[in-house]
């Protein structure tokens, strides 16, 4: 739910100075005598709750259906409580991190909240601990109804669960292993530096900002950049490969000593998603690489190239940025929100009048961008840092469809109002979406638009093909490595086989990109997360295409779907929206929204060919 980090102090422009959250509904101030007093009634509370119900849930015989009932709700009031009081620490040191006071605060709750937790930690695996027979007899109760997937998702991972001696020796040696790993990865990908030659003068920059540079509007900075970013990453070749390939093999350990049939189905099963509905999704996002080639070749020809390099893939086709100011992104996306449903800009409108929106760039203040639910009988808060560009438009977009699937949720108690991951992105990718297409019915000079729905292609592109390519990466090597060791060289043919399909024959596989996956994390800290782009990316794409097919009618499906919070399995709540994951011709309809925008781009491609090229 976060946004990348947004520049902030010196670039930041002004007009979102003094826009800070209230937070008095929580304490008055960070020393305010009243937060002692709900840390010790908290306490108090949790004290009380074990004594009751410890060595109850897996009672011999049986916990009543009842029993079970009054625990949870009495498990879910002192977390609420305890929810509010880190909210309150968490927000107020997001939003100044340079106070000692908030620090201070900030220490004291999370050292309290760590006590409790391991106080109520009993109530869960007691759960766990239930025989499958009688577990099965109280989710299926109708008295637990409201529990029914809270109860049944928090076992889910049983099987594949060893005993508490062998979990406890894997989480030891974890520590040296797979986990001493991830922070070597880290540590070193931090430290890399990357020479870059630009106007006769050589810089050192870090991944990050080498990576920028991909989007320069000057093709012989971009050429640089790539080609110091894979050099420098082929130099240190030996080191990342050992690293990946003590991953893959660590992974594939993993899973045979938990049981698991494939590389894949520990994430499946964490984001509640069976194997075929995902690769249903990925079928057709590869079936549609052919509108990728399509919209390769008319950059290409945007940028007066003949064939495009992986250096032109990102270049930008207007070399000035749009400003908007926030009091201009307030207005769109209140129109945008309107359009779709009076209901939802009423809510939205709440955000800013209220003050549950943090906006000003200040220094101290943490960077990027996050909406904060809290809990249900709270409101949720949205932090960002605007700095006036057209991208903080869409990021304020984002926060606030968070926020009003927060606030919609809010019927839900609180173990059913997190929404699952495959799910979790669908309110703010939707809401941007109604903003694009705000802003885009906004503008009337070609140039602009082309370069705003390009800009909509690139990042759908982005999401959608390339993260299903490093899933189909992850399949071939993880295949691989079931047979043996493998080499840079191994790995880095596995990655362009996996890639060719993608580019096909519209742009070049520019020299050093063999080393393409040595640098992103995601493979060495969670395996296969990456479909979970693809997937709500689709997800909201082809939802868009539905409501434009079905107008008013869908409001209503749409915020029962948002409303149902995490009470429902992610095809249970889709299934809410008339929508079927196991179905081929849902998912078709993502693409064709992109369709749609691909046909416009040509159009005003041509209309715009003469002054096209923006660049030397
Ligand atoms: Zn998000």
């Amino acid at each position: 739910m976060e946004a990348a980090a947004a520049p902030v102090g010196a670039l930041a422009e002004k007009s979102a100075a003094g826009v800070a959250w209230d937070l008095s509904a929580f304490f008055s101030r960070p020393d305010d005598p009243a937060i002692e007093r709900a840390l010790q009634q908290v306490a108090a509370q949790a004290e009380a709750f074990a004594a009751r119900y410890r060595g109850t849930i897996n009672a011999p015989g049986g916990a009543t259906a009842g029993h079970l009932l009054t625990a949870l709700q009495e498990a879910e009031a002192l977390q609420e409580e305890m929810v509010k009081i880190s909210a309150y620490a968490s927000l107020l040191f997001a939003a100044d991190t340079s106070q000692e006071a908030h620090r201070t605060l900030m220490q004291r709750v999370e050292e309290h909240m760590t006590a409790l937790r391991n106080q109520l930690l009993f109530f869960d695996l007691e759960w766990l601990d239930v025989p499958e027979e009688h577990a099965r007899g109280l989710i299926d109760d109708p008295v637990l109804a409201p529990y029914r997937h809270y109860l049944s998702s928090e076992r889910r991972f049983k099987p594949h669960t060893l005993s508490e001696p062998e979990e406890r020796l894997m989480n030891d040696k974890d520590l040296t292993g797979i986990n001493a790993w991830r922070r070597f990865f880290t540590e070193f990908n931090a430290a890399q530096r990357f020479k870059v030659q630009t106007n006769g003068q050589t810089r050192e920059l870090n991944q990050s900002e080498v990576l920028t540079l991909l989007r320069d509007p000057d093709r012989g900075v971009r050429q640089a950049a790539f080609e110091s970013f894979y050099s420098t990453l082929e130099s240190q070749g030996q080191v990342l490969a050992f690293v990946y390939d003590t991953r893959f093999q660590d992974h594939l350990v993993t899973n045979r000593l938990r049981k698991y049939d494939d590389p894949m189905a520990p994430r499946h099963l964490a984001n509640e998603i069976d194997a075929g509905a995902v690769q249903t999704m990925m079928d057709v996002v590869e079936r549609n690489y052919p509108l990728a080639h399509r919209y390769f070749a008319l950059k290409a020809g945007l940028l007066g190239l003949p064939k495009l390099e992986l250096y032109d893939q990102y270049a930008p086709l207007l070399s000035v940025k749009e400003r908007v100011t926030f009091g201009e992104a307030r207005e769109v996306i209140l129109r945008a929100l309107g359009r779709f449903a009076p209901a939802f800009a009423d809510i939205a409108q709440q955000f800013f009048e209220a003050r549950w929106i943090d906006a000003d760039p200040r220094n101290g203040k943490r960077g990027g961008a996050f909406c904060a639910g809290v809990s249900p009988s709270a409101h949720p808060y949205i932090l960002c840092n605007y700095t006036d560009d057209l991208r903080d438009v869409m990021t304020v977009a984002h926060e606030l469809g968070h926020g009003i699937h927060f606030y919609l949720s809010r019927k839900q108690t609180l173990f059913n109002y997190y929404m699952s991951l495959p799910v979790a992105e669908t309110a703010s990718v939707f809401a941007e979406m109604l903003v694009f297409e705000e802003l885009l019915a906004g503008l009337s000079d070609p140039h602009k638009r082309l370069a705003l729905i390009a800009s909509k292609l690139e990042d759908s592109f982005a999401t959608l093909f390339r993260q299903t390519v490093l899933t189909r990466f992850e399949q071939l090597v993880y295949a691989a490595r079931a047979k043996g060791r493998l080499s840079g060289a191994q790995i880095g043919a596995l990655w362009l086989q996996a890639n060719a399909p993608y580019y096909g024959d519209v742009v070049s596989l520019t020299r050093g990109y063999e080393w393409g996956w040595s640098y992103i994390s995601h493979f060495i800290n969670t395996p296969f997360y990456c479909y979970a782009y693809s997937f709500g990316e689709l997800l909201v794409l082809a939802l868009y295409g539905k409501y434009r097919r079905e107008g008013a009618s869908f409001v209503p499906r749409y915020t029962a779907l948002l409303e149902s919070g995490g009470s429902l399995s992610p095809a249970e709540q889709l299934a809410l929206v008339g929508v079927d994951i196991h179905d081929a011709g849902f998912w078709q309809v993502g693409f064709d929204e992109l369709q749609r925008l691909m046909e416009e781009a040509e159009r005003l491609a041509t209309a715009t060919r003469a002054q096209a090229a923006p660049q030397a």
